[in-house]
């Protein structure tokens, strides 16, 4: 029995992962996948209830879950709580809580969608990288840190960059496991020419490289990776790096890609996980079937790949997703006035995946 945490969220949340949700049950009953989804409050609807983000009975589901669907938190109401206490904070303490260390953003660019990247057809045409940035470690979490007085007057931010062989290893191995089912490359982006604890990232990837003969390593300075990010998105497959870095380098590229709305993500810990698109709450299109439902729903379908081993099952939705796209279906995010286009709402885009797996199962 798969056990599944549900958190819709707030905003736009609950209607996007009600989608998600559906299409998850309908390849679950189709495939006599036996199933089970414990729903909770996070985020700003947990505060209402319960005055705290998120809550310890949330956190026992989420850690006896096999994964977690997150849909996004947030909104106006809450931005004048205290940080400990704002719908964001739950995101964290599971991030933190569950040791989700290693975080996966795809960035991949439909041929039908193509004209919702800024950038030029010719050079964004069949990008498909898949970022994987190390999320519990680095500047954002070493010590010390803090503001302090220096004592003559001025004073003195500091945060440290460290990385343990360990924490680099890690994130090394999901990254080369990641690329032995795709293109079989791997870039390791540093900036190993100033910074000593990337020059240890640098050492480390290289030896784990060593138990992945048929990948291909490389090497790059991220100055550079964020100039080439833009020249020739298409070289790239899986680019490995640190907390800070990917989380620049991951946002570059979801530009690259185009839609926010079409965007997944996964965070892991071994074959924990908790996905979530990368949107937000997005509160000016709340309660309107205005939200686009397919980044949360190819959450999903990372969720069957990375935690549940169902591989098949999340080709079929992303196949499914690529054949709505190009017959046509848009929400408003990706709308174009091109001609055969379909202006949907959340609930037509889930429907309209819902057909196209029917005819997959045919
Ligand atoms: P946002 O991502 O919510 O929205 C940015 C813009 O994109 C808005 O115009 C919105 O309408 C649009 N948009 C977002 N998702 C869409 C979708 N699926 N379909 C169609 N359009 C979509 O970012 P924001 O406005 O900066 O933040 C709103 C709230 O969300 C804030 O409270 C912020 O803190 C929170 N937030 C939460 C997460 C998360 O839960 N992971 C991430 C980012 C922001």
């Amino acid at each position: 029995m798969i056990k599944l945490a549900l958190f819709p969220g707030d905003g736009i949340g609950p209607e996007v992962s009600n989608e998600a949700v559906r299409i998850l049950k309908f390849v679950f009953d189709v495939n006599r996948v036996s199933y089970e989804f414990e729903e909770e409050l996070v985020g700003g609807a947990s505060y209402d209830s319960y005055k705290k983000p998120i809550t310890e009975k949330a956190l026992k589901i989420a850690k006896e879950s096999d994964a977690v669907l997150f849909g996004a938190v947030g909104g106006y109401k809450w931005e004048s709580l205290p940080i400990e206490l704002r719908p964001e904070k739950a995101l964290l303490t599971l991030r933190y809580d569950l040791g989700l260390y290693a975080n996966l953003r795809p960035a991949k660019v439909y041929d039908d969608l193509i004209d919702a990247s800024p950038l030029k057809k010719d050079i964004v045409s069949g990008t498909d990288i898949m970022i994987v940035r190390e999320l519990t470690g680095g500047i954002y979490f070493g010590q010390p840190r803090g503001i302090f007085d220096t004592g003559n007057g001025q004073k003195k931010g500091i945060n440290t960059l460290a990385y343990t062989t360990e924490e680099i290893k890690r994130i090394a191995i999901v990254a080369f496991e990641i690329a032995k089912k795709r293109r079989k490359k791997v870039l390791s982006v540093d900036k190993a020419n100033v910074l000593e604890s990337t020059e240890l990232w640098r050492e480390t990837v290289a030896e784990v490289s060593k138990c992945y003969p048929g990948i291909e390593l490389s090497n790059m300075y991220v100055d550079n990776c964020s100039m080439q990010l833009i020249r020739q998105p298409r070289s790239f497959d899986v680019i490995v790096t640190t907390n800070m870095f990917g989380d620049i380098l991951s946002d570059e590229a979801s530009m690259v890609a185009g839609s926010i709305g079409m965007l997944p993500s996964a965070s892991l810990n071994g074959k924990k996980g908790m996905y979530e698109p990368i949107h937000g709450s997005a509160p000016d299109i709340v309660g309107q079937n205005k939200a686009n439902p397919l980044a949360t729903i190819l959450s999903a379908a990372m969720m069957l790949r990375y935690s549940l081993d169902l591989d098949s099952l999340a080709d079929k939705i992303e196949k499914a997703v690529e054949n709505v796209i190009k017959k046509g279906f848009r929400t408003l995010d990706i709308y174009s006035s091109a001609p055969g286009t379909k202006a949907s709402g959340t609930k037509e885009m889930g429907d309209a995946v819902i057909t196209e797996l029917k005819s997959i199962f045919k």
